[in-house]
């Protein structure tokens, strides 16, 4: 089969390589689509501490079962079906509490397994045990299956972000996550949207999608004293930064009301983590503040649920397709700021 593998930090080489052996309690997929996500653009460039060169990495995935190994039960061949990458134990402290992606002994696809840049892969007998494996409903495309991956990071990140009725809701980043959040949000029932984007032509795409009530662009106005404007002076009661910025990090400490909620949604860069802010917001405002970076299996269950009710548009998002031989070039169009959600189809 044809493979994207990753050798070592930038040196990614597509190859003929054998088709995956299963053991006797694997399933054999035939991969359709996998999109680029930002973690995949950083392992390109810097490694990832789970993931052990040579590694086809890839983990925003959908394909069709094309071969099911004989002590398996319960999938037949020509399934379709997406895998959630990150696999619990379903042992350990976390998983006993139902806070799998926690999980102490988590292994991801494309990190500790090969992941979805070939045309096969192997779905690895741990992920089925737990529940990885979810059939794709009849009416949605295998390209928006994929993007059930990036919509159940964004589901357990305002469970735990706790949005409901009512709120209102900042949105720091219009990046392809940050256009998921907005729609979730509106569906979790925030009263009102409020999108920060630098970005103008990022803006302008996420207004027609995601239909932000309020769009605010920190380089020509005060966010912070935008948001007060919007929010009677309280804040926003809960406040989402979808980008991977220090700035956004300090800035949303001034965003959020008395007791609302702060979500760190997106990393920073490992050499740039520290953040600096004034305690005494956070002593005074008696707000909360989280970080929320996966997903469990029944996150993207619930995900491809929303997607099949047109609850969550995902298409649109997917700005360019290429195909396997390309990877390279899709994983810079990826990061260059030009694309949205790049597929790769093997
Ligand atoms: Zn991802
Ligand atoms: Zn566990």
């Amino acid at each position: 089969m044809k493979a994207g593998i990753l050798y070592r930090v930038e040196d990614l080489r597509i190859e003929d390589v054998p088709t995956p052996l299963l053991s006797e309690k694997e399933i054999l997929i035939r991969v359709k689509v996998c999109t680029i996500c930002g973690t995949d653009v950083r392992a390109y460039h810097y490694g990832h501490k789970n993931i052990r060169f040579p590694r086809i990495i890839g983990h925003e995935l959908s394909g069709e079962i094309v071969e099911v190994a004989k002590k398996v039960k319960d999938y037949k061949i020509g399934e379709r079906v997406t895998i959630a990458p990150a696999v619990p134990c379903g042992k350990c402290y976390y998983c006993k509490r139902g806070m799998q992606s926690m999980c102490l002994n988590l292994k991801a696809i494309g990190y500790h397994f090969n992941g979805g840049f070939a045309e096969f892969m192997r779905v690895p007998e741990v992920a089925i045990r737990n529940g990885c494996i979810n059939l794709i409903p009849d009416n949605l495309s295998f390209e928006e299956a994929a993007l059930a991956e990036p919509l159940a990071c964004a589901i357990n990140g305002q469970e735990l972000s706790r949005i409901g009725l009512g709120d209102t809701i900042v949105i720091i980043g219009a990046g392809p996550l940050g256009c998921i959040h907005m729609q979730l949000a509106k569906v979790k029932g925030a009263r009102k949207v409020i999108l920060v984007e630098l970005s103008p032509s990022r803006a302008d795409f996420a207004k027609n999608l995601a239909l932000p009530d309020v769009i605010i662009n920190p380089s020509r106005d005060d966010a912070v004293q935008k948001i007060k404007e919007e929010t009677g002076g309280r804040g926003a009661d809960k406040v989402i930064v979808v980008c991977s910025s220090r700035k956004a990090q300090e800035e949303s400490l001034k965003m959020v009301s008395p007791r609302g909620i702060v979500n760190f949604f997106g990393g920073l860069p490992k050499d740039k983590s520290y953040v600096q802010f004034n305690s005494n917001l956070v002593h005074y405002g008696e707000f909360y503040v989280v970080g929320t970076h996966g997903s469990a299996p029944y996150h993207n269950e619930l995900a491809l649920n929303l997607l099949s009710g047109g609850r969550i548009k995902v298409k649109e998002l997917v700005t360019h397709r290429l195909p396997l031989e390309n990877l390279e070039e899709a994983i810079h169009l990826a990061e260059s700021g030009k694309a949205m959600k790049v597929a790769v189809l093997p």
